[in-house]
């Protein structure tokens, strides 16, 4: 356990090895911690060297202080150290919930201090090293415990200074007593410190800001622009719907009157509302498509009769349900007429939907008021 073998004895403010002093209680040392006496242990083979309290008293600082002021003067002596690497994800958001990311990047490089200054007070907390280069500072910590120290680095952020960690908590005491994997792990590692603030850090990330922030207004003013060319569309498309159906109600209501203006001449009989009165209006409608129009028409869902082709609705009915589909007739149809009109549905859905209709079909196939003047000039070719 780190408390009890302690890396480092004092002896006249100067820090030793164990092995580099003379064995028990001769190599007078004290603890770096309590400065109480130590006994340094480095006689045996298998024993790394290390020093004991020589009595055992409840100081547990021996071996974070040691490390930690040795740590420090290193860095105070090479003026030298590698700096953590960054890696920080920029976000923004767009109005429409897109998020934008840029990646900030710092690549672990090493500096070069003017000058260091060991454990400076910093508005009640210690910066364990300040390095300085020109007008800048950078605050040094050296961790020496697992704990995250969540208040200490609230503090160090609200610094106008850069601040870095280095963590040496997990050196061991063999990696301790090596002056050169020491050296590494406090000078060099880049893989045991990170940033607690990092002023380029912050402008870059803060360039990086500005430049999502920009392209956010960007696209939130060209997803604006088309919200506001689609809301336009959907406008000029429902104009158009409304003026179709407009359209389509004047013509339905013009049609109407030629309807009610045809029946007065051709009446519904009560034989056409019968299902065998119907069955044969279907079949002459059939026929009539066949002889005068090109084999073409329309046929009503709601009464089945056949209108010419072009018809918009259904001439005999005005079932509301009614709307015309067109179809095309086989020439064999008079052959076959009868029979299909016996086994076929249709004259009795017919009469279900259309229980009178409103007029009854022209069934000559020259020229009637029923045909239109451009069905009458097919009728005749
Ligand atoms: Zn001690
Ligand atoms: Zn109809």
């Amino acid at each position: 356990m780190h408390e009890t073998k302690i890396p480092f004895g004092e002896r006249d403010g100067t820090l030793f090895r164990a092995y580099e002093v003379e064995n028990g209680l001769r190599c007078g040392c004290v603890c770096p911690g309590c400065q109480q006496p130590l006994n340094a242990a480095n006689n045996g083979e298998k024993v790394v060297p290390h020093f004991r309290h020589a009595k055992s008293n409840d100081c547990f600082d021996g071996f974070r202080e040691g490390v930690r002021r040795a740590a420090v003067a290193l860095i105070a002596q090479h003026k030298h150290l590698m700096l953590p690497a960054l890696i920080e994800t920029v976000r923004v958001a767009t109005q429409d919930s897109r998020l934008l990311e840029e990646k900030v990047e710092l690549q672990p490089v090493a500096t070069t201090a003017d000058r260091v200054e060991r454990f400076v007070d910093l508005d009640g907390m210690r910066g364990h090293a300040v390095l300085h280069q020109s007008d800048r500072q950078l605050i040094i910590r050296i961790k020496l415990s697992s704990r995250m120290e969540h208040e200490r680095y609230r503090l160090l952020k609200g610094l106008e200074h850069s601040s870095m960690e280095i963590d040496l908590n997990h050196l061991t005491l063999e990696q301790i007593n090596d002056p050169a994997s020491f050296e590494h792990a406090v000078l060099h590692d880049p893989a045991n410190r990170n940033w607690i603030r990092s002023i380029r850090g912050e402008r870059l990330a803060a360039i990086a800001q500005q430049k999502l922030q920009s392209l956010a207004v960007e696209l939130n003013a060209r997803s604006q622009l088309e919200q506001a060319e689609r809301v336009a569309a959907e406008k000029a498309r429902q104009i158009e719907l409304d003026k179709e159906k407009a359209e389509l109600q004047l013509s339905l209501e013009a049609h109407r009157a030629r309807q009610r203006q045809i029946a007065t001449a051709q009446p519904a009989t009560e034989q056409d509302n019968t299902v065998q009165g119907r069955a044969e209006l279907i079949a002459e409608t059939m026929l009539k498509a066949l002889q005068a129009w090109g084999g073409r028409a329309v046929e009503c869902t709601a009464c089945h009769l056949l209108s010419p082709p072009e018809s918009q609705f259904c001439l005999y009915c005005d079932a509301s349900a009614s709307t015309v589909n067109p179809v095309t007739l086989s020439p064999d149809i008079p052959l076959t007429i009868h029979k299909r009109m016996r086994c076929s549905a249709k004259p009795t859905m017919s009469m279900k939907s259309v229980p009178r209709l409103l007029l009854r079909p022209d069934l000559k196939a020259s020229a009637g008021v029923l045909i239109t003047p451009a069905l009458q000039k097919d009728a005749t070719q």
